[in-house]
């Protein structure tokens, strides 16, 4: 009875920027991660989970994305009695330091990478990706570009959770956990990585 209760017993969905891809998230003992990239179906990753019994937190990353997938991850889960445990939620700690982080660094509109804006802007404005190369932009769309992705990834996230929150079941509160960042150097170095490990152990 006490392992059938500790295998998967946290279920927890991640949501941070997609252009933090350093976070290089490895499973290990007991924690597992799910990218709907490498496992786009949920259901036959959910029935090796089970069946392996060795996972005690499984870690959604940026997943659910849509309603639909929040309905089908909320199935899926009940069909083996577990459900949404945690969120983790990346969260800037003030509106200053979304400000700051424009102002330096770009995000490019093509790779979704982050950039130092200095670094690669030419003289005429235009931006070139340094992993793509060719690829140029115009100083307009790459400054329209980073304002939509930071207001659209803070407007998703606040939609999803509201969806999530709206459908918990009340037996067993739902516990939303912040990643905040105080820093913009925060983002670029392994600070952010382990930050969000200590959650991830607390939990
Ligand atoms: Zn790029």
């Amino acid at each position: 009875m006490e392992t059938e209760k500790k295998y998967l017993n946290k279920i927890i969905c991640l949501f941070y920027p997609s252009l933090l891809n350093n976070f290089g998230f490895q499973s290990e003992k007991g924690i597992t991660f799910f990218s709907e990239k490498k496992a786009p179906n949920i259901k036959q990753f959910l029935a090796e989970l089970v069946t392996e019994k060795q996972v005690e937190k499984l870690i959604f990353l940026n997943y659910p994305q849509q309603e639909e997938q929040l309905n089908e991850l909320k199935t899926e889960l009940a069909k083996i009695d577990r459900q949404i445990t945690n969120i983790i939620l990346f969260h800037l700690e003030n509106y200053d330091l979304l400000e700051e982080i424009w102002s330096q660094y770009l995000i490019c509109p093509s790779c979704e990478k982050i950039f130092v804006k200095q670094t690669f802007i030419q003289e005429n404005g235009q931006f070139i990706c340094p992993q793509e190369g060719k690829v140029k932009f115009s100083s307009t769309t790459v400054a329209e570009f980073n304002q939509n992705y930071w207001e659209n990834y803070f407007k998703n996230n606040k939609i999803l959770l509201e969806k999530i929150l709206a459908t918990e079941e009340k037996t067993s509160p739902l516990r939303i956990n912040r990643l905040t960042i105080r820093q913009k150097e925060e983002l670029f170095s392994g600070e952010i990585r382990e930050k969000l490990w200590e959650i991830i152990n607390n939990i």
